[in-house]
């Protein structure tokens, strides 16, 4: 049985999985203790489900349990990594290398520390979405302190080579942090193998609540050192003050667990139903996928229709589909996605582009009804569109 809305847009979040929700549930009115309480049971079992959640994260990304700081989502881990390592190193150097289809997270909080004296390298990507290693080398000065390439991107699914960037960053003895939070959960991530020194991650990305999340951080070879953003009671070994949220690293925890069981089988799965969308819709005249087919997230389609405006398949589908445009953070905006301009898409393709994001309960009966919606919504929206002949002239040609 088909139910509707259909949810399509797991790359904004995703919902708790029900077994995450059970490992959570005991920690807010029985054992609702403070993690920091040394002295009754209410605060060892509190700190017992943050012990277990800790070796959980870290087990998923192959790191030690102390490696882990527990945060409230990915962008203050961003923020932790980035101006942490400024606010350390700059006394060495002043220079970041990033690119420029980062998360906002990242990018945002460069132009913050540009204010403050940082220089900010933004590296350009390819069509597919790229960054070029070669390129990032170069770019490489003495000056440079922290490379900040993101694992996967949000809008278009697209890997970066993120074990050569790792590998060339480690030879020059320049810090590199990931944005993982696309990644980890739908692809393997190993944080050894990649020579990451700072690894952002994000529990609502993969079937765990919202409001936390963790930022690694390396403690041997080397042994990264970080400016604390918040201060107080020092917890998070001085690094992250503030109560820890024991239900969402609980759940955190179970979800990570979840994920290493089952990683596998949710590629499998969300891969074959968005070959099959995306198969079907590219069916459709004047239809093109953005991003790398190769090296890309396997549950995501970025999908650019020709002479159709995306606010307007939004409209029409939106009471049936839900569906993006883009990022969260950033639709709402009438500026086309940065990340589709920095591919080289014109405004107008960039503006006819939909994300579609599979989940692990997305079902074979939705993506067919998906298909059916929106082929017949781009249909009516070219037939109202009195340019589209000229349009479809022009693929012709
Ligand atoms: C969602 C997302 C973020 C922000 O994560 P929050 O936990 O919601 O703060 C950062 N980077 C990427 C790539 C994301 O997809």
């Amino acid at each position: 049985m088909l139910h509707l809305p259909i949810y399509l847009d797991h790359n904004a979040t995703t919902p708790c999985d029900p077994r995450v929700v059970d490992t959570m549930l005991p920690y807010f009115s029985q054992s609702f203790g403070n993690a920091a309480s040394r002295h009754h049971s209410f605060g060892w079992q509190a700190q017992a489900a943050v012990d277990q959640g800790r070796e959980q994260v870290a087990q998923l990304i192959n790191a030690e349990p102390t490696e882990i700081i527990f945060t409230s989502g990915a962008t203050e881990a961003v923020n932790l990594a980035i101006k942490g390592v400024y606010e350390t190193y700059n006394s060495k150097g002043a220079h970041i290398i990033t690119c420029s289809i980062e998360h906002k997270a990242v990018l945002d909080t460069c132009k913050h520390l540009e204010k403050k004296g940082a220089d900010v390298t933004y590296l350009p990507v390819n069509e597919k979405g790229l960054v070029n290693v070669e390129e990032l080398e170069a770019a490489i000065k003495s000056t440079t302190i922290l490379i900040a390439i993101m694992y996967a991107n949000n809008e278009i699914g697209t890997i970066q080579p993120v074990a050569e960037i790792g590998r060339i960053a480690k030879e020059k003895n320049v810090l590199f942090f990931s944005d993982a939070t696309q990644a980890v959960g739908k692809i393997p991530v190993d944080v050894i193998r990649d020579n990451s020194d700072l690894l952002a991650l994000s529990a609502h990305k993969f079937y765990a609540p919202k409001g936390v999340g963790a930022l690694y951080v390396r403690r041997k070879a080397p042994r990264v050192k970080l400016t604390a953003q918040m201060d107080g009671g020092g917890h998070e070994r001085g690094l992250r003050s503030g109560t820890l949220n024991v239900p969402g690293i609980a759940g955190l925890g179970k979800a990570c667990q979840l994920c290493l069981d089952e990683t596998q089988k949710d590629a499998a799965h969300t891969s074959r139903l968005r070959d099959k969308l995306e198969k079907a819709l590219l069916k459709i005249e004047g239809t093109s996928v953005n991003g790398d087919a190769k090296s890309r997230l396997p549950q995501i389609t970025n999908l650019s229709f020709a002479g159709v405006d995306s606010e307007g398949l939004l409209m029409a589908l939106g009471k049936e589909i839900a569906l993006s445009s883009g990022s969260a953070c950033t639709s709402g905006s009438l500026e086309p996605s940065y990340v589709l301009k920095a591919l080289g898409l014109s405004n107008e393709a960039a503006h006819g582009s939909l994300r579609f994001g599979l989940g692990r309960s997305t079902t074979e009966e939705e993506i067919d009804y998906t298909i059916e919606k929106v082929s017949a919504a781009v249909q009516d929206l070219r037939g109202l569109n009195p340019f589209w002949k000229e349009v479809s002239a022009k693929l012709k040609r």
